[in-house]
């Protein structure tokens, strides 16, 4: 029908475009990888993007190359996110903690010609590079260092390619469902497999992260995106502060206490996003320095299960709103965010504040269903709980070189959680579907427990598994890490349980080790701790 809207793709080029014309001077801070911070702009970001994007055409590489980076958080990396998805390639972040192996794998399935990195991963690189099938172009991200050349023969330089692309370069046009960047996820069985967004999937998500009830940036505000940038396009923040026209603080290598609390003073940083155990840790420096961490008005933790006791330590202690959120990287990432509704206002503090703990509801453009054993939905009372499966804008089809036989069921893809709903569409996340205790039939949620643990003001970490029961088929079992300096003993730890749970919930024995085991993203590796704990009840009756 003729007389209708604009026809207009949803490019990220549009983002930073937007960014570079009516938020030029907005401000970007980046930790530098050899130390010293840098400031720089909007509009600067936005030239140097183009410049890149100019200097990859003239490579000769074809519309969609893969283009990996290996790299920290800095000024940099955003304008390869930029400069590389604008320019028709493939932004494909890497995340340096997995193994060699699956390095190696990695960028050789996604077929990456170039290679961006951070002179942190010199010798990571070096000592694989001859695996690398596919790989034209490796770009160190500095100016000229000899040494890195000299590990790396026919190494480019990030700042000498970006000089030979054009200033008067211009984004191309091209169909919004186009690929932009991709993701492997972390694979803690099997191989890794790819997650393939496009330039529409990523723009819709950046809206979605500023709506009001969700991550909510504004141009006022100043925010540290702690979640690293190799991890699901560091959460979407990048994308939705170009979107919004926020100051960016860029931290670079050092994700310790000391250095983000530092940062957060310096800058005034106003919304930080990033996983609990940062948290923690900064947590634990700003009551040693006595920094009030003034400016923060909220943090955004996911990734895994917030600690409650974390969001009341923010909360009391700093002033600060910790907004649980969840997603994964098939969800580009986010899925549910936790904000308050109307009606809430007229509740007591204590219930109003026992409501935040939960993982929230789904922002608009995420649809979610939990279903039973046999695939029916289950009713959303908060208490039914079964898979938890969801599909929508921003919702992996298939995996990257896979079929989408192979990764959804009914049009549904399922997130592999377990989860209640309640009437209003709140989720709590119970569990993993594969750590989910099944003790005599009962369901037990080791993150319940978890919860609990974490807040033991003798235990410095805590996991909970499910451990063989000659009885009961599965028990849990607390796996803990000593604070710095105790000794506490099991009855101490377990009565931190005492009329918080049922009692055939608690735990049956605790057992000490001195770090937990992680994935390339941070998780427990439960599947390690059920490897060496698992059998620790197989004597009991
Ligand atoms: P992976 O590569 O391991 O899949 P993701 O970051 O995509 O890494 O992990 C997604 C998973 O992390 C979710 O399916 C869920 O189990 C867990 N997760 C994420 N956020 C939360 C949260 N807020 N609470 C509990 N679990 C979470």
């Amino acid at each position: 029908m003729h007389g209708q809207m604009m026809s207009q793709p949803l490019l990220i080029s549009s983002l930073i475009t937007h960014a570079e014309t009516y938020h030029q001077d907005g401000a970007i801070a980046s930790v530098s990888t050899g130390g010293g911070i840098e400031e720089t702009s909007w509009g600067q970001v936005a030239r140097n993007s183009r410049k890149l994007a100019s200097a990859l055409s003239k490579l000769g590489l074809e519309p969609q190359a893969r283009c990996g980076t290996i790299a920290w958080n800095n000024r940099r990396h955003l304008e390869i996110y930029f400069g590389t998805s604008g320019g028709g390639f493939v932004c494909h972040t890497i995340n340096p903690r997995l193994f060699p192996e699956q390095l190696v794998y990695i960028l050789n399935h996604a077929r990456d010609k170039v290679l961006f990195i951070d002179k942190t991963f010199v010798p990571l690189v070096a000592a694989i590079r001859d695996k690398l099938e596919h790989l034209e172009h490796l770009v160190l991200m500095e100016g000229q260092d000899a040494g890195a050349a000299e590990a790396l023969p026919g190494l480019v330089f990030y700042d000498d390619l970006i000089a030979s692309g054009d200033d008067d370069y211009v984004w191309p046009e091209m169909d919004e469902f186009t690929a932009s960047s991709l993701c492997y996820t972390s694979g803690t069985t099997g191989n890794p497999k790819g997650v393939l967004y496009s330039h529409r999937s990523t723009v819709l998500h950046a809206f979605a992260v500023n709506l009001a009830d969700s991550v909510a940036i504004a141009a006022r505000d100043v925010v540290l995106p702690v979640v690293p940038m190799f991890h699901v396009n560091a959460w979407g923040a990048p994308y939705a502060c170009a979107m919004s026209g926020a100051a960016l603080v860029l931290p670079g290598p050092g994700l310790d206490g000391p250095s983000l609390v530092g940062l957060i003073d310096r800058y005034k940083v106003s919304i930080s996003l990033g996983v609990p155990t940062i948290w923690l840790g900064l947590l634990g420096e700003a009551r040693k320095s006595g920094s009030k961490l003034e400016s923060l008005k909220r943090t955004v933790v996911g990734g895994s299960a917030c600690p409650p006791s974390m969001i009341t330590a923010f909360r009391e202690e700093y002033g600060v709103d910790t907004v649980h959120a969840w997603g994964m990287t098939e969800m580009s990432p986010i899925g549910t965010v936790n904000q308050p509704l109307a009606k809430h206002s007229d509740l007591s503090e204590e219930d109003q504040h026992s409501l935040r703990e939960n993982q929230g509801r789904p922002v608009f453009g995420v649809e979610l269903e939990i279903l039973d054993d046999e695939g029916n939905p289950l009713p959303h009372d908060g208490e039914a709980q079964g898979a938890l499966v969801t599909r929508g804008h921003w919702i992996l089809d298939s995996y990257f070189l896979s079929t989408r036989e192979q990764t959804l069921s009914n049009g549904w893809f399922d997130t592999g959680d377990v989860a209640t709903m309640d009437r209003d569409g709140y989720v709590t996340i119970r569990d993993r579907s594969k750590d989910i205790i099944k003790s005599g039939g009962e369901w037990i949620s080791s993150v319940e427990l978890e919860n609990i643990a974490i807040a033991h003001p003798k235990l410095a970490d805590a996991a909970v598994i499910g451990a063989r029961h000659p009885k009961w088929d599965e028990r849990p079992v607390l796996v803990a890490v000593k604070g710095e300096g105790e000794e506490p003993d099991e009855a101490e730890v377990l009565a931190i349980f005492d009329g918080k749970i049922a009692k055939w919930q608690i735990p049956d024995r605790v057992v000490f080790t001195d770090v937990l085991p992680r994935n390339a993203t941070g998780k427990v590796l439960k599947r390690n701790l059920r490897e060496s704990f698992g059998d620790v009840l197989m004597g009991d009756a």
